[in-house]
């Protein structure tokens, strides 16, 4: 048993009902291989490794290293000692893994924007995450929840919740609940025809003034207007992903 360390979100798994839980929603077929972010002690790893065809493993705290090297259940699987926000996908060779983790909640929207940086490196992606971040990364438009992050994850991500975990299958236990979701990659392919810049910049602008309209919100921008299907008394939480991609294709540059 090791010290749970706080700076990197260290909460255990420790119920094996729930290990049961998540094995029975991600599906894994024999032969597709896993890449499981923090594995901490390998609880869920040791799952893991018996339903997939490769199990890799990104673990930043050196101390788990060494258990894991221990773990007589984890001799086939492949252990990197690294910080996965700085791992590049591609260079590992690891032939389109699903992606899973039981990950550290301060970094979730930094882990969400590394799946966007690989997408062609990866299959699918089932994380735990905390509960209000997943009501935002899968947020219906109007609502509270609508944010930049649900329009920035949702032009390349289908997303679901699974599951809602208690804190009591953690040790130790987080002071939040959280959610086990599903990341999908979208069929369609809208970030490959946009200006990604230009849209995450008028994303980010329309977000920032939420309460304002987006003709004041957007106000520094020179937009086609006349030529823009789109009503610039709305609100952001208003427009679909088709509407801000329909700003972005009318702005004057
Ligand atoms: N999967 C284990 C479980 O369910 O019991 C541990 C989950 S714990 C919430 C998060 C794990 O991610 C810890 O083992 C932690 O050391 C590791 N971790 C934290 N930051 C990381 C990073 N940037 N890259 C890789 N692993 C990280």
């Amino acid at each position: 048993m090791v010290f749970a360390k706080k700076k990197w979100g260290q909460n255990f798994l420790v119920d094996n009902n729930l290990l049961e839980k998540i094995i029975n929603n991600v599906k894994i077929d024999s032969n597709e291989n896993v890449l499981e972010i923090g594995p901490g002690q390998g609880a869920l790893s040791e799952k893991l490794v018996g339903i997939c065809n490769e199990l890799h493993m990104v673990e930043i705290d050196r101390d788990l290293i060494t258990i894991l090297k221990e773990h007589d259940k984890l001799s086939q699987a492949e252990i990197i000692n690294q910080d996965i926000l700085k791992v590049d996908l591609p260079t590992l060779d690891i032939k389109n893994p699903v992606v899973v983790g039981n990950i550290p909640y301060n970094i979730t929207s930094p882990i969400v924007f590394w799946l966007i940086k690989h997408l062609t490196s990866w299959n699918r992606a089932y994380l735990m995450v905390q509960k209000e971040l997943a009501q935002r990364l899968t947020a219906t438009i109007g609502t509270k929840d609508y944010s930049r992050l649900t329009v920035m994850t949702n032009l390349y991500f289908d997303i679901r919740i699974c599951f809602l975990i208690s804190p009591n299958v953690f040790l130790p236990k987080p002071k939040v609940q959280s959610a086990f979701i599903e990341i999908m990659k979208k069929e369609n392919s809208y970030h490959k025809d946009i200006n990604l810049k230009l849209f995450d910049q008028i994303v980010r602008m329309a977000f920032n003034q939420r309460r304002k309209m987006l003709r004041n919100s957007l106000s520094s921008l020179e937009i086609d207007v006349k030529n823009c299907a789109i009503d610039f008394t709305k609100r952001p939480e208003q427009l679909s992903i088709e509407d801000f991609i329909e700003i972005s294709n009318n702005i004057i540059s």
